[in-house]
């Protein structure tokens, strides 16, 4: 999909935000990194973005196994996760794209059958993806797209300007599973409500040892509710602003990445590449008192906006 000022591309594998270019000059400039082999990269994560614990949950007294991919966890829904999973195209327009996937009882260990939809809508200066999901039986659901933005700059992110809404974060155990503490950001490498640049903070983090092996890869709090600006990365003369009626976002900075994997022009994707920016649920929230309500019934409908604003 394209217009004057964004130029998109939607993948129905994984339901994946394949490419995102933005007007630049009389070109275009990709804002994000683009890699079919990676299994996550720019695609729709669910049914439960993130980890859960033990690779299990309970609702209503009863335990439900999943499938476990990141021993002793699951990472993103399972082994056969929604990222890696065909969607099937509802309607294709010149400005929209409606994916649907049934996901059916039992799926990587979910309770009950749930039919999900990712709309994928060309604004004038912002694409939106709005996630919708109905079920049959009770289950847990958290979808989220996981795109890593670089902002055209290569071979790292270290310049890049990111400013994050949230004066709270969710400190993890090394495994990535949330303590079930909440922490301020106020004077760590995690501080992003004024605009900061990435490779310092992320020096900071490290020398404070709030870093996860290294990664930033953390789930920041952002207060409120209903559709608000999360996070703005400027880069590469460009901005990006991602806004969401999700309850929070886990910002990810690609320190795993060890070029083995070739992006656009066959550049090596390596350490720092992109950061990813995923509002969502709370990681492991069905497993930790007093995080966020996860669980969708028969007759509610779960729904969540994701817009990406770029200029
Ligand atoms: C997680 C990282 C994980 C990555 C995989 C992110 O959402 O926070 O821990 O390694 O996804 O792509």
């Amino acid at each position: 999909m394209r217009n004057d000022n964004l130029w998109v591309t939607i993948d129905t594998l994984g339901a994946t935000l394949r490419r995102l270019r933005v007007r630049d000059g009389d070109g275009w400039c990709d804002l994000a990194l683009c890699c079919p082999e990676d299994g996550y990269m720019g695609r729709t994560v669910g049914r439960f973005a993130n980890r859960l614990s033990g690779g299990r949950f309970e609702i209503d007294g009863t335990t439900y196994q999943l499938s476990v991919n990141e021993p002793p966890n699951t990472l993103h829904g399972g082994e056969h996760g929604f990222s890696s999973q065909e969607w099937e195209v509802v309607s294709a327009a010149a400005d929209e794209v409606a994916l649907r996937l049934l996901s059916p009882d039992g799926d990587q260990g979910f309770p009950g059958r749930l039919d999900a939809a990712a709309v994928f809508s060309l604004g004038a200066n912002a694409l939106t993806v709005s996630y919708a999901a109905t079920c049959d039986a009770p289950t847990i659901v958290n979808l989220t797209l996981h795109p890593y933005f670089n902002m055209g700059l290569t071979p790292d992110i270290d310049d890049l300007i990111m400013f994050v809404q949230a004066p709270e974060y969710t400190p993890t155990f090394s495994d990535g599973i949330p303590t079930g503490d909440v922490s301020p950001v106020d004077g760590t490498g995690l501080d992003f409500t004024t605009p900061r640049r990435l490779g310092e903070a992320r020096a900071a983090m490290i020398a404070q040892h709030r870093d996860r092996h290294g990664r930033m890869d953390h789930n920041f709090v952002v207060p409120g509710d209903g559709v608000r600006e999360m996070v703005r990365l400027i880069g590469g003369g460009h901005t990006l602003s991602v806004f969401s009626d999700a309850p929070h976002v886990m910002i990810y900075d690609g320190a795993a990445f060890d070029g083995t994997l070739t992006g656009l022009g066959g550049k090596p994707i390596g350490p720092h590449a992109g950061v990813a920016v995923e509002p969502q649920s709370m990681p492991d929230a069905p497993n930790q008192p007093g995080f966020d309500d996860t669980v969708l019934r028969p007759g509610q409908i779960w729904s969540r906006t994701i817009s990406y604003m770029a200029s």
